[in-house]
């Protein structure tokens, strides 16, 4: 299996009011290069394309690239070529190594704006190079820039940075250090395309947590509420885990869960609920990790919280309730009061 280095450019609308919704970065430039299963360079694909929706390049895109509208008029080709060509290159049996998730997403965008096949299945495994590179850092969440990365591993600077191909080659570098054999383990799951049935659908195991991820739903309650969403398998035996404290909405678009395997001991679950790429509905993403005592106390305290909150909003629509009830009879009461004067004084009448 090769692996696919890819780094695109893209330019954007000048106002928001321009922009077209199915494709809000159009590709501008796609540099990629073919690495063997060694991580040894055997080829590469570099291309320029001319604009067709944002036809002409925002300042902050020229500064960025250095790049220049005559230099795309006159050397690049329409993204229905370009994209096809560049699916051809890529071969059979490839996976993509990319710096961050979002020009996969790109790429898919511009795609099926073209009506090209995109010839890949659910479940497109793809590895974040700016993920695992702050894996082997230990650096958490941290998510530095490729300029940053290259700097901090010494590697010669040789030619421009936010340059497709130059990009691609800057990135296949900084994989060639990452230790592959253990962390091609964390691969990453493009969301593009969601499993498109409960068949489809799959739960991943990493060494730290399991990922699984959901069809479409057309509500959130109906996403939530689904019997496969809310199981909470074991990490490391995938037994049904029994639920210690049952999913709970943060009041937002997360839900949390606590759940014990005998074997394994307690582990906790977060469901993140996610808008569809066509808006047409959501889907639900759950990942399940072990649980520390600090991160149980937080989850109960979160739900403590929750529900005093709920209380109190409860409290006050209930006094506000008696409150007005109140004014009603008030009001009531005083008409009859008057009522009532009138009549002892006799009716004037
Ligand atoms: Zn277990």
């Amino acid at each position: 299996m090769n692996y696919i280095v890819l780094d695109l450019e893209w330019n954007q609308a000048a106002y928001k009011v321009d922009e077209e919704e199915e494709i809000p970065f159009e590709i501008i430039e796609i540099g990629a290069v073919k690495l063997n299963d060694k991580a040894e360079k055997i080829d590469q694909f570099s291309c320029l394309i001319r604009p067709q929706i944002y036809p002409f390049l925002l300042r902050r895109t020229k500064e960025i690239t250095g790049l220049r509208d005559d230099d795309l008029d006159r050397d690049g080709i329409y993204f229905e070529d370009a994209g096809q060509q560049f699916l051809d290159w890529c071969g059979k049996d490839y996976i993509f190594c990319i710096w961050g998730p979002s020009d996969l997403t790109q790429l898919e965008r511009n795609l099926a704006y073209y009506d090209i096949r995109i010839p890949w299945k659910y479940p497109l495994k793809y590895l974040d190079v700016q993920k695992l590179y702050a894996l082997q850092m230990k650096e958490g969440k941290t998510r530095r820039t490729l300029e940053y990365v290259i700097g901090a591993m010494e590697i010669p600077v040789d030619g421009p940075f936010h340059r497709a191909i130059e990009d691609a080659e800057y990135t296949a570098q900084v994989f060639r250090r990452i230790d592959r054999e253990h962390y091609e383990s964390f691969f990453s799951v493009d969301y593009y395309r969601i499993p498109k049935n409960r068949f489809e659908e799959a739960t991943f195991y990493f060494e730290t947590y399991s990922k699984y991820v959901s069809r479409k739903f057309n509500l959130k309650e109906e996403a939530v509420k689904n019997r496969r969403v809310r199981e909470m398998p074991c990490l490391y035996c995938r037994r049904q885990m029994k639920k210690e404290i049952n999913w709970f909405s943060d009041g937002g678009h997360s839900y949390f869960a606590l759940a014990t395997c005998k074997t394994h001991g307690l582990m906790k679950g977060r469901i993140r609920i996610k808008t569809t790429e066509n808006y047409d509905g959501v889907f639900a993403v759950r990942t399940i990790k072990p649980c520390s005592e600090e991160d149980q106390a937080s989850i109960v305290k979160k739900r403590e919280n929750l529900t005093a909150k709920r209380r109190e909003r409860r409290k006050k629509e209930s006094s506000a309730k008696k409150a007005r009830a109140e004014a009603e009879n008030n009001k009531k009461s005083a008409a009859k009061q008057t009522e009532k004067k009138q009549k002892q004084a006799g009716r004037p009448e």
